[in-house]
This record gives C-alpha cells, structure tokens and sequence, in this order.
C-alpha cells in the first residue's frame, strides 16, 4: 500500500501505528509535541491480546526483560503497619514495564523507518474527500492521505477535528500528583499502597533502585485542576492530606521541590464516534478508560494494532476499515471503561 499518514503523537498507540502502517508500505511521519520521548514516572501494564500483539511486533522478549516483576501490593495503614494485600495482576497485568522503557522500545523499533518530528504540533487540519492538508507550529504545511490522533486523553487531533475536550472528557472524581524521590524506605520491586476515603497513596520503586515513583491521589470536582499552577494543585493536594501521618508529611515536603512534578486527572474519553473523514483516533485521545484500570497500554496497542489490520484488509479503504475499527474494538472498550467508573467509585467511598 502507498500512501502518506501523519499520526499527533508519540506514545504506545502512536508508535506501535506506525510500526505496523509502515510494514504495510505507508511513509509514516510521527509529530510529537514534546522535544523528546516522554514516559518518565509510572509503569504500563499489558494484558491478555496485548501480549500477543508485542509477540507479532516482534518485541515481546524486549519487553520480557525490562519487566518490572514486581511482588504483591502491601496495603498499610495510617500509621504504615501492614494491612492485607493486593495481588500484583490486578496493576501490573500479564507484564508491567516501566513506560519510559516501552517508549524507548517502540522508538527504537520504529525510528530506522518513520520520520520523527519532535517538539512541534499540529495547528489547523482541513479535510476533504482526496486528503488533509495540515498546518504545523514550526514545520511547513503538508498533505497527508489519513491523519491520526494518537495524541492522548486532551489529544490535539480530536479537539480540531472533533470539538472541544469537555464534550468528551468525563471526570471520575480524582486527581493524582506524581513525582520521584529518594527510596529512603528501601523498597525493592515492590509497591505501598495506603487508602483512605478520598485520598490515596501509591509508593513503588523498580528500575532504579535509588529512586521510589510518589502518586498521591485525591477526590476533586473537575479535571479544570489539571489547568491550574503547580502552587495551587499543591496546595490542593496539601489540605486533602492534612492530619494523615505516616511518611505522609514528609512526601508533601519533597513534592515541594520535585523537579518532576506532574499533576493529572482520572479520566473517561467517550466519543460517539472515532473517526471523520480521513481522520481516526486511537488509543487514550479515543477511548482512555482512566489510569484507575491499568488497561491503558493494552487498549493503545490492541487498537493500533486493529486499526492497521483493517486498512491492510481494505487495501487502505479508510471508510471502510475506519468504522471496522470502531466496531469491533467498542466492546472491548465499553468492558474496562465500565471497570474504570467502578475503580474510582471504590477510591471515593
Ligand atoms: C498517572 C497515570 C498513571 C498510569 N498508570 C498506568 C499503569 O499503571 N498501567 C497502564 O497500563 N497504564 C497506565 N496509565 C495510562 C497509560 O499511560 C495510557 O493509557 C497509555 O499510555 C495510552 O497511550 P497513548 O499512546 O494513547 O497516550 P499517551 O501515552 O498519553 O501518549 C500521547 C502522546 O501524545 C503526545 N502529545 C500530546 N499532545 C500533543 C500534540 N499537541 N501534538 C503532538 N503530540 C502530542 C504526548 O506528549 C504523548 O507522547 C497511567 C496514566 C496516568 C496519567
């Protein structure tokens, strides 16, 4: 097949995409907003038909040895004694590897053969029945045959192409802080969780034995928090934990002077539908099912990975194999969407 695609995007769908649509003969151009590959902090889990999609990319012994393996998650209490456990598949799924690993991976597999555009983004998209035209913040215009919004939960596809991201963001009720620091606690591979109504701490170190990945999450009104300045989503964070002991105190002092620091809400992306025209979404900026069922990863690699399937099957007829997609992958989506809802339900009682 011959043809010119731009995904917005160099994430898990982003990148496997263009894996697969440069296999099948497109000139695959990636343009990702960030000056370079992002994935730093937390972990992606694969699961179940994900697994076999890294095995068909050929990267599942790649992945196998940047597992994480983590043991079970130690719940505690508010005093950090043990509490019970969770079992480490419920987080981590079939393999967990860290995401900055899976990025570099994917890039890695893919940079030989995709051109790479980093710290630029898409501006403006005029679509109509023969191609897109695309106007981008630093690079030239350009026409591309299909344009895809692999650009995550406030994906910049979707907002020129579909709307506004309050049409399609659905807010679960909280709000994470997410930072590094030092692993004074000497936890190795393994994971704390402490769980109160409404607020939640998440402790792990793996990879890099001298650091452990913070997230404090706690209940918020809208995802508008995750617009707000550091100093406000910190102080934010401060008053929901005020009282709480343990190494609590202490997270909120280093969260301070975190170089780090990212702040996100738990989100649902629901759409009525994924793709217009010559333009599809996949991954978080179509169906994010919220970080609350660790099926992100999956979601991003099963789909990319069906999406190419159908346009290889349709010899790249787009209106055919875009609602082929959408389809068959809805099911699927609408399963772990409705798990997420039930996961940040528990989180708030
Ligand atoms: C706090 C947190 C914890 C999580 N924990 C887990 C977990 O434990 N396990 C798990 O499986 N998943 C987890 N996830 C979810 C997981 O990271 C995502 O669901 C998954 O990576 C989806 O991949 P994606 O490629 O669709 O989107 P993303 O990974 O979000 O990638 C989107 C890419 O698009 C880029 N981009 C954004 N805007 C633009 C633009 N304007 N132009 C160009 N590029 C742009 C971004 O920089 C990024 O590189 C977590 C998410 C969060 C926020």
């Amino acid at each position: 097949m011959s043809g010119e695609v731009l995904i917005s995007g160099a994430g898990v769908a982003g990148m496997s995409l263009a894996y697969w649509l440069h296999r099948q003969g497109y000139a695959v151009t990636v343009v990702e907003s960030a000056a370079a590959l992002r994935g730093a902090g937390h972990a992606a889990g694969f699961r179940g038909a994900a697994i076999g999609v890294l095995d068909g990319m050929g990267l599942l012994s790649q992945m196998r040895d940047h597992a994480t393996e983590m043991g079970a998650i130690a719940l505690i209490d508010a005093d950090g004694k043990p509490a019970g456990e969770l079992p480490v598949r419920t987080v981590a799924g079939d393999l967990e590897v860290l995401k900055a690993d899976v990025t570099r991976i994917l890039h890695s597999s893919t940079a030989d053969d995709v051109s790479y555009v980093f710290d630029d983004s898409i501006t403006a998209i005029y679509h109509d029945e023969d191609g897109v035209g695309v106007a981008f913040a630093r690079a030239a215009g350009r026409r591309f045959d299909l344009v895809i919004g692999a650009d995550g939960v406030y994906s910049n596809v979707r907002r020129h192409v579909f709307g506004p991201h309050r049409d399609f963001v659905r807010h679960l009720g909280m709000s994470g802080v997410g930072f590094t620091t030092a692993n004074r606690l000497g936890l190795d591979r393994e994971s704390l969780l402490y769980r109160a109504p409404g607020r939640c701490v998440h402790l792990f170190s793996a990879g890099n034995p001298n650091r452990m990945t913070v997230s404090l999450w706690v209940a918020t009104h809208s995802p508008d928090v995750d617009r707000l300045d550091r100093d406000t989503q910190e102080r934010l964070v401060r008053e929901r934990f005020a009282g709480v002991g343990w190494e609590v105190p202490r997270l909120l002092k280093e969260m301070r002077l975190a170089p780090d620091f990212s702040f996100s809400s738990a989100c649902q992306i629901i759409m009525d539908r994924w793709s217009c025209g010559r333009v599809v979404l996949v991954g978080d900026a179509a169906y994010c099912a919220a970080p609350t069922t660790g099926m992100g990863a999956s979601q991003a690699l099963i789909g990319a990975h069906l999406l190419a399937a159908r346009l290889m099957e349709t010899a790249g007829d787009h209106t055919a194999a875009f609602p082929a997609y959408e389809r068959e992958l809805r099911p699927y989506i609408a399963e772990n969407q409705a798990k997420g809802a039930e996961a940040a339900k528990a989180f708030a009682t």
